[in-house]
C-alpha cells in the first residue's frame, strides 16, 4: 500500500490548508454544550461559503465529488488546524449519503441544501431503551393514517436532538413480519408538539443527547425513505457511513491529546520516569497503528467498493487508546487532571463513552472474531 499522496491529493490538501489558515474557527468554548454547538454551526456555515462543508458528496449535490482519501485528507486537516467538526455532521456523514442511495430526486431537492448550509440540523433515532447494539429489536411503531403515518415510541442517546429540525427515525411498520423485515426508515419533523425531547445529563455536566417521547407524531408519506419495509437495508446504509472518514478526524485529535500531554509530562520533567516514559511510547505506537489501519481500510474500500471490518479494529483500537490517554493524564498532571470543567476533567469523562458509541467494543470484538478471524459466530 502506497500512502504518498497523488498531484491531485497534494493540491487538494494545500488549497484546504490555505483556506483554514485564513477561516480560524476562533477559540474552542470550554464551558457548556450550547455555545460549543453554536461555535461548531458558525463554523459550518464558513465551510460552506467556502465550498468545503462536505467535500465528500457529489459536485451536483454541493460537495467537490473528493475521493475517499481526499475526504481522509479534509478530516485529517479540519482536526490538525484545531478546527471543530461541522455541527451537523450527522447530517452530512449519515443522513445526506442515506438519501443519495435511496432518497426520490424530490427528497434529495428538498434535503440536501439546508444539510449543508446547518439551516436544517438532523439527529438519528435509532437507538431504544430495548434496542441497542440488536437495534433491530426496536418497538417504535408507525401506523398508516390517511396520507401519512402516526409515529409512537421512545429513542434514547439522541445526540443533537434538541437543535434538530430533523430526525432519521426506524420504526415498526409491520408487528407481523420478521425482526428485520418490518421496519421503515422516516424522516420525522422534529418540530411537532407530538415529539418530547428530554435532555440527559452526562458525567461530563453536559446533555450531548437526549430522550425523545413520540406520542402519535405525523410523517408524510413523502417522508419515507426507501419504501416501506425496506428500513432495515436503508439504516445499514446509514451506519455503513458512520465511520467513514470520521475515523481521521478522530485519530488526529487523539494524536493531539497525546502530544499536548507529552508537553505537559515534560514540564514537570516527567519524561524521566519510566513508568510514565514508557506509557507515553506506548501510547505512541498505538496512535501510529490506529493512523495506518485507518488508512488500510481505505485502501480496502478502494479496491472492493465496500469497507471492510477493519473499521471494527479502528474504532475499537482508538476507544481504547484514548480512555488508557485519559487515564495516564491523571498521572501526569495528578489532582488537576480531576478538576470538573478543565480540559483533561472533561477528557477522562468523555473518554467512557467512546467504547459504546457507534458500537460498543464487545460488538466489535465479535465482527473481529467471524468477520476478520472466522472464527464461529458465539
Ligand atoms: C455519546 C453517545 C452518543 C450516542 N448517540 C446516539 C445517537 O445519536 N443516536 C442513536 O440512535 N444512538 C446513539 N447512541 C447509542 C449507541 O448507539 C448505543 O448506546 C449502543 O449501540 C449500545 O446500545 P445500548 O446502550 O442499548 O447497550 P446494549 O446493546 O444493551 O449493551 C449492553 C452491554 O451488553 C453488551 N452486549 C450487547 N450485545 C452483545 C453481544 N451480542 N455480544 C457481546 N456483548 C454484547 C454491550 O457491549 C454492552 O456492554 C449514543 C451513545 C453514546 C454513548
Amino acid at each position: 500500500m502506497d500512502l504518498t499522496f497523488s498531484e491531485r491529493e497534494t493540491a487538494f490538501r494545500d488549497e484546504l490548508r490555505e483556506w483554514l489558515a485564513v477561516n480560524d474557527p476562533g477559540p474552542e468554548p470550554l464551558h457548556g454544550f450550547d455555545p460549543h454547538f453554536a461555535w461548531r454551526r458558525d463554523f459550518q456555515r464558513r465551510l460552506y461559503a467556502g465550498g468545503w462543508a462536505a467535500p465528500h458528496w457529489p459536485r451536483e449535490h454541493g460537495g467537490r465529488g473528493a475521493t475517499l482519501t481526499e475526504s481522509a485528507i479534509f478530516f485529517e486537516e479540519l482536526g490538525r488546524a484545531r478546527a471543530p467538526l461541522p455541527a451537523n455532521v450527522l447530517g452530512l456523514l449519515l443522513g445526506g449519503p442515506t438519501l443519495m442511495v435511496w432518497g426520490t430526486e424530490e427528497q434529495r431537492d428538498r434535503f440536501l441544501g439546508p444539510i449543508l448550509s446547518a439551516e436544517e440540523i438532523w439527529c438519528q433515532g435509532f437507538s431504544e431503551p430495548q434496542a441497542g447494539s440488536d437495534l433491530a429489536a426496536l418497538k417504535t411503531r408507525a401506523v398508516r393514517d390517511g396520507d401519512g403515518w402516526l409515529v409512537t415510541g421512545q429513542k434514547v442517546w439522541t445526540s443533537a436532538a434538541q437543535y434538530a429540525k430533523w430526525c432519521m427515525v426506524v420504526a415498526r411498520t409491520d408487528a407481523e413480519a420478521e425482526k428485520h423485515k418490518g421496519l421503515t426508515y422516516f424522516l420525522m419533523d422534529m418540530e411537532q408538539p407530538e415529539v418530547q425531547v428530554r435532555p440527559l445529563r452526562q458525567m461530563t455536566g453536559e446533555s450531548e443527547f437526549n430522550e425523545l417521547f413520540i406520542e402519535g407524531a405525523r410523517i408524510a408519506d413523502e417522508n419515507v425513505i426507501g419504501g416501506v419495509g425496506n428500513g432495515w437495508k436503508v439504516a445499514l446504509t446509514t451506519l455503513m457511513n458512520e465511520r467513514a472518514g470520521l475515523g481521521f478526524f478522530l485519530q488526529v485529535r487523539m494524536r493531539q491529546l497525546l502530544d499536548d500531554l507529552i508537553d505537559e509530562a515534560a514540564a514537570r520533567g516527567l519524561l524521566d520516569d519510566d513508568v510514565i516514559a514508557d506509557a507515553l511510547g506506548a501510547l505512541h505506537v498505538k496512535t501510529e497503528v490506529v493512523r495506518l489501519t485507518a488508512y488500510r481500510g481505505l485502501a480496502a474500500v478502494e479496491r472492493y467498493g465496500q469497507p471492510g471490518p477493519e473499521g471494527s479494529l479502528t474504532k475499537w483500537m482508538w476507544s481504547d487508546a484514548n480512555q488508557q490517554l485519559a487515564q495516564l493524564a491523571t498521572r501526569v498532571l495528578g489532582a488537576e487532571a480531576l478538576v470538573a470543567g478543565s480540559r483533561w476533567g472533561y477528557e477522562l469523562l468523555r473518554a467512557r463513552g467512546y467504547s459504546i458509541e457507534g458500537g460498543t467494543t464487545e460488538i466489535l470484538k465479535n465482527i473481529v472474531a467471524e468477520r476478520v478471524l472466522g472464527l464461529p459466530r458465539g
